[in-house]
């Protein structure tokens, strides 16, 4: 077979030093790769380019389709965008992978049985990045969840627990309160689900299952989410494992992957030597599964926990276990002397030959559903007038087959019928329903937006009410 081309980014601050001591390593463990290196992160930035990569770094990139990146240094102020996130969306990296497992008793942790996968979407959700200020008082961001989206990150997450032999995959979503995006999350969630007979399933409220998460993570096998809620509970699975220092992540796409330690570029401690490489490690071996490399990524997962068991320690992990403390060349000189053994304290890994990089069947377009524009909200940006001020004269526009229904603020009905208590802010969202005798609801909300602007009204945004195949596509004001 020959070699693998790998794009190779050596980042900033520890970046460097744990991007060496982990090549070493692959090198000795005969990984059958050849590197590319690119420049990213910091320098990059303060030349002036503000996605902090360079186009030549692209052609690198989309030619190996397999990036192995060290942390990087995101620089303080505004105008930087953020590497990861780009790389991530450039690339159409659409899950993220964080194995969360505990090292007892090497690794002082509260849960020694613990060992969850995080599959979280990385490319959707409050993430798009799609924000405004609308008024004095109010920003607003989008949430967007798409059902291709959805399907591709929960199909990943059953298929990569049947090629892992993992036993349950739990969806952890909002639905209760956001009905119709995490409603759809959860939905597709159990669309998929029935595929799989052979892996168990289950839904938590983000809320309540972050707590169990927190409490006994050991009654979780695979948690799948959206990216805001991965993000978050994906950092608080791998701190309780005792050290979030040790854990790898891989970023994977249809076609491209990208592999790196949870942490970051560690600029405290940069220069010293004393870095631990192990979540760099471990995200090289994801990327050695993912190659087709599982061979070479047993070796050197098994050489690396009998180096933790055996007492060899960086010193962000040292304690009662340790024998002897190391920095960064130490630890990986003390990795490559444990080549080819297994450990026996610690539970050895042992993986599937075939667990390379899986192909999910591409994500099937639905047919259009029959839409109806019924209405629009069209939302206002007023700090003087009451709501019922805002309510005589949104009644009386000059708009025939379109009523005022209700005017929320803040998501909250506060005309016809509100309630002094209610706190308000400068931004109404003003709902209007159509009747039948309206044919053109487009050519409805221009007419609506022209007699809100004749009457002295500042609008800033308008939303479609639609139904879909006769289901409503929209939610009702709080107190409706
Ligand atoms: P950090 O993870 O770099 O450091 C947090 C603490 O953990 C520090 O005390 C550090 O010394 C320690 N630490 C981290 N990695 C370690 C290792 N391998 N060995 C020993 N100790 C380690 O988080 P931070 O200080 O919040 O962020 C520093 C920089 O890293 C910021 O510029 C941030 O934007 C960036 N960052 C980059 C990535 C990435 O590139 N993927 C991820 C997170 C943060």
């Amino acid at each position: 077979m020959p070699n693998v081309p790998i794009t190779v980014a050596h980042g900033d601050g520890i970046g460097p030093e744990i991007m060496a001591a982990t090549l070493r390593i692959l090198e000795a463990a005969q990984a059958r790769i050849d590197v590319e290196t690119i420049e990213i992160g910091e320098k990059v930035y303060r030349d002036g380019i503000t996605a902090g990569i360079r186009a030549e770094a692209w052609g690198s990139l989309r030619r190996t389709k397999v990036f192995l990146k060290s942390p990087i240094t995101t620089p303080q102020g505004g105008g930087y965008k953020s590497l990861n996130v780009t790389v991530r969306k450039t690339l159409g990296l659409y899950a993220n992978v964080r194995p969360c497992v505990s090292y007892h008793p090497i690794v002082r942790t509260k849960h020694p049985e613990m060992d969850v996968v995080i599959v979280r979407e990385n490319e959707e959700d409050l993430y798009a990045g799609i924000e405004h200020r609308q008024t004095d008082d109010c920003c607003q961001t989008l949430k967007l969840v798409t059902r291709p989206g959805t399907e591709k990150i929960v199909r990943y997450a059953f298929e990569y627990a049947r090629k892992n032999k993992r036993q349950k995959v739990t969806c952890f979503s909002k639905d209760n309160i956001m009905k119709l995006t995490d409603g759809l999350f959860h939905k597709i969630f159990d669309e998929i689900a029935a595929e799989y007979d052979d892996i168990k399933n289950e839904h938590w409220i983000i809320d309540i299952g972050s707590a169990k998460l927190a409490n006994k993570p050991e009654q979780f096998d695979i948690i799948v989410t959206s990216n805001l809620y991965g993000d978050i509970i994906s950092d608080i699975a791998a701190e309780i494992t005792g050290s979030v220092g040790l854990g790898g992540s891989a970023n994977i796409g249809e076609s491209c992957a990208m592999f790196e330690a949870i942490h970051g570029s560690a600029p405290d401690i940069a220069g010293k030597g004393i870095a631990n490489p192990s979540g760099l490690l471990l995200g090289a071996v994801m990327m050695l599964v993912h190659i087709g490399q599982s061979d070479v990524a047993e070796t050197i997962h098994n050489a690396w926990l009998t180096t933790l068991e055996e007492g060899v320690h960086t010193g962000d992990i040292a304690g009662d276990e340790t024998r002897e403390r190391v920095g960064t060349d130490g630890f990986a000189d003390a990795v490559i002397a444990r080549l080819g053994r297994r450990p026996t304290r610690l539970k050895a890994v042992d993986y599937d030959r075939s667990t390379s990089c899986f192909a999910l069947p591409p994500a099937t377009r639905r047919p259009r559903a029959a839409k109806r524009t019924v209405g629009c909200d069209i939302f206002l940006h007023d700090g003087d007038r009451t709501p019922d001020e805002l309510g005589v004269i949104l009644e009386s526009l000059p708009v025939a087959g379109a009523k005022i229904q209700m005017i929320t603020n803040r998501g909250v009905k506060v005309w016809p019928g509100g309630m002094p208590e209610t706190f308000k802010v400068d931004h109404w969202r003003c709902r209007f329903l159509f009747d039948d005798s309206i044919s053109n609801a487009h050519q409805a909300i221009i007419d609506l937006l022209a007699a809100i602007r004749a009457a002295g009204l500042d609008f800033i945004k308008t939303e479609n009410l639609c139904t879909f195949d006769g289901e409503p596509g929209y939610s009702l004001g709080q107190g409706q």
